[in-house]
């Protein structure tokens, strides 16, 4: 690494740490130091674009196998027809006009001895410090007879794209009386609160276009996210239509086998279903390089100093997003964007050797329950000590409650769609491609 001048990549470290992305002409001209990136979701490519947007003559790294990113969050909205497939479809061509080099490849291992990623297909990258955001990864075996070969027929859609697409078309294409099954996975897993909003604008779905169908939630847990409200919804929208099997203490409703020749799908108390369409969510971990790259615990899921989301195993590794073990902050884009945010600041600190800015992380996760009815939930998180453990502490916390007037409802609604927009241009950096010369935008 070359030299890095402290004084002006503390000047960085500030002017992000203030939300201000001015770029003295100063910060442009010293800044040295290569941060390499796996991952360009919310959480890495928020550190990418943060980064490069304070300090330009930081060298920053984007592998990410994909040219486009379809995002999880607001698929529930294009499955139950709300939104269209190009609507949750952007372009890295805002990181790239940024100046950020985005490897379109996928990243296969990292040797922290020698500080390198490996790629697939490329030599490898070197890195000062690596962030690593791959989000989930899906435990197939978790549930007998299903697998890769299976979520074709019967998708979970718990990753964009190819995944939401697919049960798109199958809710299409299933005849009207048919069941569609939900099978909800049992705590930690990504966006505590989706299988409850998918039901929802399924069910409404249905509604419109087959409106003798039902749908069927099969839940491993006793309890979940939102709770009250949805089952409101679920009664005043669709009583007709969703029906909600929680675990209890007598039947164990976690999916156990699923055979997709049949559509049968079986729960551990032993109820057979047999399912039009079958939405199997399976448990989850940190994405795989994670895993193999010695980040994660035991369980799947990787540890992290709350204080800066340092890897708390491999040293100079920062993993951000899904694949943390964050505490009770949710695994959402909207705890990926801000845990990113408080990264690419710890990463400028650390590589001037300046003071660290203090942690402070938020989220907010909105459901949609109907058109013009949505409802949310999120809180504040700060290290400090929770339940004997140096964690994060939520603070702050709300949550929409049952009995709300129609134009709240509404209000969250458009609240929701507003910060999707907020959201996806800050992460892709929607303003700087509108300055690309043939006006594409990402
Ligand atoms: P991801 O978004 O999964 O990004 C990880 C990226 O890493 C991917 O692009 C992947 O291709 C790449 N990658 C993986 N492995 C490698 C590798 N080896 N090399 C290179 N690249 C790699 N969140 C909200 O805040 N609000 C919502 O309303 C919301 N709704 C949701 C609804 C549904 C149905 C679902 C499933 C999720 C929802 N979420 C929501 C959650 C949100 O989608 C995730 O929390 C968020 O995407 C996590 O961001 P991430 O960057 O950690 O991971």
């Amino acid at each position: 690494m070359r030299a890095i001048d402290r004084r002006q990549l503390g000047q960085g470290l500030v002017a992000l740490s203030l939300g201000v992305l001015a770029r003295p002409r100063q910060l442009r001209a010293a800044a040295r130091g290569r941060v390499v990136i796996i991952g360009g979701g919310p959480g890495g490519a928020t550190v990418a674009v943060m980064l490069k947007r304070a300090v330009p003559d930081l060298t920053v790294t984007l592998i990410e196998p994909q040219s486009h990113y379809t995002s999880c969050f607001y698929s529930n909205h294009y499955i139950g027809g709300f939104l269209s497939f190009d609507n949750i479809t952007n372009t890295y061509a805002g990181l790239t006009a940024l100046g950020i080099d985005v490897v379109h490849a996928r990243a296969t291992a990292i040797n922290a001895e020698t500080r390198e990623v490996k790629i697939e297909g490329l030599p490898p990258v070197a890195y000062d410090r690596l962030v690593v955001a791959p989000g989930i990864g899906i435990k197939y075996d978790s549930i007998e007879g299903y697998g890769e070969a299976a979520s074709e027929v019967m998708p979970h859609a718990w990753s964009g794209g190819h995944q939401s697409r697919l049960l798109r078309e199958r809710l299409v294409a299933m005849e009207d009386g048919g069941l569609v099954v939900i099978a909800a996975p049992r705590n930690p897993y990504r966006c505590p609160p989706g299988p409850y909003e998918r039901a929802c604008l399924i069910a409404n779905y249905l509604q419109r276009d087959k409106p003798r169908s039902k749908v069927l939630i099969l839940d491993a847990k006793m309890a979940f996210s939102k709770q009250a409200v949805f089952e409101e919804a679920f009664a005043k929208y669709y009583k007709d239509v969703i029906e909600l099997r929680l675990t209890n203490d007598l039947d164990d409703m976690a999916v156990a086998r699923v055979d997709p020749a049949t559509g049968e799908v079986v729960t551990k108390s032993g109820e057979t279903f047999k399912a039009a369409v079958a939405n199997i969510i399976p448990e989850q971990t940190a994405g795989e390089i994670a895993l193999t790259s010695g980040l994660a615990e035991a369980g799947g899921w990787c540890p992290i100093l709350p204080e800066s989301f340092r890897s708390a195993k491999v040293e100079d590794v920062y993993v951000v997003g899904d694949a943390t073990i964050a505490a009770d902050m949710p695994k959402s884009a909207f705890s990926a964007n801000s845990q990113a945010r408080a990264v690419a600041g710890h990463i400028l600190a650390d590589l001037a050797g300046a003071e660290r800015p203090a942690a402070a992380y938020r989220n907010t996760c909105w459901s949609m329950l109907a058109p013009d009815d949505s409802v949310k939930i999120g809180a504040d998180y700060a290290p400090g000590d929770l339940k004997g453990k140096h964690a994060l502490v939520p603070s702050n916390s709300f949550i929409s409650q049952t009995g709300e007037s129609a134009a709240l409802r509404k209000e969250t609604y458009e609240e929701s769609l507003a910060w999707y927009r907020t959201l996806t241009d800050d992460i892709f950096a929607k303003s700087a491609s509108a300055r690309l010369p043939n006006g594409r935008r990402g």
